[in-house]
Parts: C-alpha cells; structure tokens; sequence
C-alpha cells in the first residue's frame, strides 16, 4: 500500500501564490534547451545505467504534488540528445546530471567533462559519431574536481590512449581535491547523498522529479584517470588537436579546484559549473565545506571582462547554453550579482546582530535578479545559502548562548514531550497544526517526540505526511529529495542490523597508501584507543614499494614515510588491497598471515590496530535517533 499523501488545500495554496510570482515564461529556456539538436537515443537509455525513461510523466499536466518552477526545470531537464552549440562545439545533454561537450579538431573529439560513469559517456560519444563522424579521442578536459566532471572518462578514452599519453587537461590542484573532498567525511556525506539525489525515491509524482542541477545522477562504472595537463595560471594557452584554448583558473569557487575557458576561433565560452541555470549551492546539502561567494562572484566578473564581449555563445557543464554577446554579458553579471548579493547582504544583517534563521528567513533577491529564472533555487536556495554565507564568517555558532550548549535531541525531545502533557497531547496540538498547514512547525514539535520515542508509530507517521508537503512545496530538487527521502524512512524504517552496512570500499581502492593511511584516522576509536595504550609499528606497502611509520599516540592515529623497514617497530608487509581487507572486515588477521598476503614481525602490533579501527555503518539514521 503506498502510504505517500495527496497535496494537501495548503500546499496547493502555496503553489498557486508562488505561480504569481514567477518571472513572465518567455519561452526562451525551452528554445535554448532545443536549439540545434542533431538527434538522440530513445529515452537517453543506456541499460544499466542511465534512462529518462520512467521520467515520462514530466510530458503530462502538472500534478499537485510538484512545485510548479521545479516542475518547469524538471521539463527543461528532460530535453535529451546531442546539440550543436556552435561550429565545432557540441553537446550531449540529459545523458547523465552532468553534459558532456565535445570540440571538433583537426583530427577528432576534445572531450570536455565526460559525465560521472562510462556507460553514458561511451553512449554521448557514439552518437556525436554517428552525426559528426567516426573520428578519435585526441583529448580530454575536466573542468573541475567534481566526480560528474570527470567519473565515466573510460567510456571516451582506452588504456592505450592512456599509455599513449593522451592529453587530460585540468586545473591546478584537481587530482588531490577529486580524491580528498569526499574521502574524510566520505561516509557521511554518502549517506546524506542518498537524501540529496532523491536516489531512494520512486520516480513519479510523489517522488523524484528533477534534482535542480540535472535530472539525475547516473548508476554505471565510476573511474579516475589522473590529469596529465595542469593549467596554473590565468590567461594560459593551450592548442590541443589544433583547437586554441584560453583559460581562467577560478580556485575555490564552485569546486576547490575548477577552471573556466574560451575558444577564440569558436567564439564559444565554457562557464564550467560557475554558472549554471539557476542558483548553485554555496553549501550542499548532503555536506561539504562550505564555499567562498566572494571568490566566487570575483571569477565571474573576471570572465565577463575577460570574454564576453568577443563570446557567440556560452555554455556549461550544467544546464543549456546562451547565444548572443549581448546575452552572455547580462547572464554573467546577473550571476555575478547573485552569488555578491547573497554573499554582502547576509553579512549586512549579521553586522547588525541577525542570527543565521532571521538572515535566511528575511534575504530576498532584488527585482532586477528575481525577474530572472536562472537565479531561483533550483538545487541552492537563498535560504541555506546565506546561512553558508554566515557560517563561513561566524561559524555555527550564532552567538545566543542558550544556543551554546544544547541539549542533545533524545534529551531535549523527552523534556519538550514532557512539557506538551505527554506525547497523546503533542500529537493532538501537532495535528491542529498540520490542518492548518504549518508543516514547518509541525516538524519541529514532532521531531522532539520521534528522537524521544522512535517507536511512536503515530508520531513517525505525521511527522512523514509533514515533510512530504513541504517536499511538494519545495521549489529546490534537493530539498524536496530530502523531505521526501526523510518521509520514505520515517514510515518504511530499515531493519537494524549487527554489523555495519558498509558503502562503497571502491573510493578506499582509489586512494593513493597516503592518503588511505590518513583516512584511517578517523576510524580509530578514541576511547578503545586511550584505553590500549601507545603501540607503532611499520608498514611496508609492496604493492607500491612504500613504507610508512605508524603509530598510534594520545588515542590518534599518525603516519609518515619511513625511510627504512622496522625503522620504528616492528615491519609488516601488505598491500593497500590487503590492508583495505582487514581494516573493512572482508577478511581476518588470521587468514591473511595464512595465505600469505600479509607478513612480517609486525604483525602482532597490527592486529593490536585492527579491532580500534571502526567500521561504518551506511545507513545510519537521519530521521530518527
Ligand atoms: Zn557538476
């Protein structure tokens, strides 16, 4: 039985106020969505891993249950196939959350972003194939650090290609930032993708619609072949089959490492994901260091002096492009202004003492920046975007010291369950609530009385209905992906289990022995730790022929290079896959001493380690304690 609600008279009421604000529907979106398409697949199918297929309902009426400018950007999200941007610059959209952009050389394809798996990214470039010629790969661009950037590039490019020494061109600092911004927090952040995406939700009117940025994110075979190409500074050349480049290196922007360029024969400028067709997260809900607006709106300004006045055409890894100078010019400085304004006004009223709830609740854009479609929050929203602004200066902390010290929310919900009269009467002052619409508090109340009683079946069951409306009001993909991911559980819970449901030991297999020593860190359990003592020893990686010193000090795990084996304590030699396997539970001490895999004197202070290093559960609980 679907227990998923109807919109309520309120939430339909609230669509209904937001359609007259909207900005006049000029058609233009949807014409720069179409415009110069070549052909595509039926559906973008890609069996396995990719399909627009069960998104099919988007072709009907608006239903209740989807915000109407979400549902607008959903439709433009299904615009699928290969276009022609410019001579020689091409496009296959709706493939992947990502586009993928190729540029015609003399001898074949530059490819820019190849999507976040192969399967999709093999699919883009057999169709520009077929309309543009069987030609090769003779080069490939990520424009940042982001794994929809770079993910499925072994669906463009060969291992020969990669011993041939195929040009991959990327900014400064990409490789360490693709593989140390999801890494320490990596767990969690997953986890809290699985919100974010809508990846748990059916795809339907109840369900996932669109995520803002792009439709989805796609299922395939996910790789990182490193950059052999870093552009360093501002205003370099590059001719890569023929085709000039000129670039802007934009660190710390949308991703820590990401660059903007311009074809100058082309007359085509690629923004990358520093403009995209709405307003990008200053902070992304399922976790990330939060980013710099300043720096931010800084490069876009640069780029317009930089480009624009010379550009045909602009286009993104995100999204469709803009034709016309003209065009460009006002979209870069409308984006400019949207990142400055939300960036000074938040820091305006923190300046006169506003706390992060009373800044996000009262930003609101200017009309000139409002008028236009590409600033409303599709995946950003104003609202957690100034509170990203906030806490890049001030922190989490909002100075009130009744908020300094809070009461954890199993604690806190007891006394508030206590204070109602008891969780019947919570409920009934609840359920008035819901009826009158305020599901913002509704959720509130009865988030105490969930992390209090997890086990109140009526509380989980209202607290669900509240958070699927305001998932149903929500204008932004991702907020509507985590109110209704967080219903999902709330009413469908997953059984506990004994041993951690680990994700994906393949990000753990990527990571160079360095950095796969330090993410072990963060495993190691502080207070077994205390309780064992100090203990060291050294480990010899033959699979890399490196060795390490590691020691464990003051319930902290440390690492450095050693320069020698038994430099300090005891040696053992082992792989990273090896080391993966034990410290991940896929096999025993015991077994790997017996079959070889692991040797070595040091085995007896490693297997001291091995219990204080913990094992992460994927799916920890959101919604409830
Ligand atoms: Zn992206």
């Amino acid at each position: 039985m679907d227990a998923r609600r109807d919109a309520t008279e309120a939430t339909i009421a609230a669509h209904q106020r937001l359609a007259a604000s909207l900005p006049a529907e000029t058609g233009e979106d949807m014409a720069n969505a179409t415009r110069g398409f070549l052909g595509t697949i039926p559906d973008a199918d890609v069996p396995g891993a990719w399909s627009l297929k069960p998104f099919e309902f988007l072709k009907g009426e608006r239903p209740d249950t989807v915000n109407p400018s979400l549902w607008r950007q959903a439709r433009l999200n299904m615009q699928h196939g290969l276009f022609e941007v410019a001579k020689g610059v091409y496009q296959v959209r709706g493939f992947d959350l990502s586009n993928i952009t190729f540029i015609e050389g003399e001898a074949g394809y530059v490819v820019i972003d190849p999507l976040i798996s192969a399967q999709p990214a093999a699919a883009a470039l057999k169709l520009m194939r077929e309309h543009r010629g069987d030609k090769p790969v003779t080069g490939v661009i990520y424009t940042h650090s982001h794994v929809d950037h770079y993910g499925g590039v072994r669906g463009v490019i060969s291992e020969d290609d990669i011993a041939a020494g195929l040009p991959i061109v990327a900014p400064e600092g990409f490789l360490r930032e693709a593989v140390s911004e999801n890494v320490l927090a990596g767990n969690a952040m997953g986890r809290r993708a699985t919100y974010m995406y809508g990846a748990l939700l059916p795809r339907d009117a109840k369900g996932h619609v669109d995520a803002g940025l792009g439709k989805t994110v796609s299922m395939g075979s996910v790789s990182l072949v490193p950059n052999t190409v870093s552009i360093q500074e501002t205003g370099e050349r590059l001719t890569l089959d023929g085709v000039e480049i000129v670039f802007q290196v934009t660190p710390d922007t949308e991703a820590p490492a990401e660059m903007n360029f311009y074809f100058p024969q082309f007359k085509a400028l690629c923004m990358a994901e520093n403009c995209t067709c709405q307003l990008h997260n200053l902070y992304t809900p399922r976790g990330a260091q939060v980013r710099d607006a300043r720096a931010w709106s800084h490069y876009i300004d640069e780029a317009e002096r930089m480009f624009a006045a010379e550009a045909d055409v602009l286009f993104a890894s995100h999204h469709w492009p803009r034709w016309g100078s003209g065009e460009a010019r006002r979209f870069l400085r409308q984006q400019r202004d949207l990142y400055k304004y939300i960036h000074d006004q938040t820091l305006r009223m923190a300046n006169h003492g506003l706390t992060p709830v009373e800044i996000a609740e009262e930003l609101a854009l200017p009309p000139s920046l409002a008028a236009e479609w590409h600033t409303r929050g599709y995946y950003g929203t104003l609202n957690h975007n100034a509170k990203a602004v906030y806490q890049r200066y001030l922190g989490w902390f909002d100075g009130n010291p009744a908020n300094l010290h809070k009461l954890p929310p199993g604690e806190a919900g007891a006394r508030y369950v206590e204070v109602a009269g008891g969780a019947d009467a919570l409920l009934a002052k609840a359920r008035e609530a819901y009826g009158r619409g305020e599901y913002r508090w509704v959720a509130e109340l009865v988030n105490h009385l969930v992390f209090a009683d997890p086990a109140n079946g009526e509380a989980r069951a209202l607290q669900a209905d509240a958070l699927e409306q305001m998932g149903y009001q929500s204008e932004s993909g991702p907020w509507r992906a985590f109110y209704l991911t967080g219903a999902q559980e709330l009413r469908n819970p997953r059984p506990p289990s004994e041993t951690p449901r680990q994700g994906a030991a393949g990000q753990l297999r990527s990571l160079p022995a360095d950095a796969l020593l330090e993410s072990f860190a963060v495993r190691l359990h502080g207070q077994k730790a205390g309780a064992a003592g100090e203990l060291a020893l050294t480990v010899a990686f033959s699979d890399t022929g490196e060795t390490f010193a590691v020691s464990v000090e003051n319930a902290v795990l440390h690492h450095r290079p050693a320069a020698g084996v038994a430099e300090e304590g005891a040696a053992v030699t082992l792989t990273r896959p090896a080391l993966i396997g034990l410290v991940i539970g896929e096999t025993t001490l015991d077994k790997a001493l017996a079959d070889g895999s692991v040797a070595g004197e040091g085995a007896a202070e490693l297997g001291r380690l091995l219990p204080l290093l913990d094992r992460f559960d994927f799916w920890f609980e959101i919604v409830a304690p």
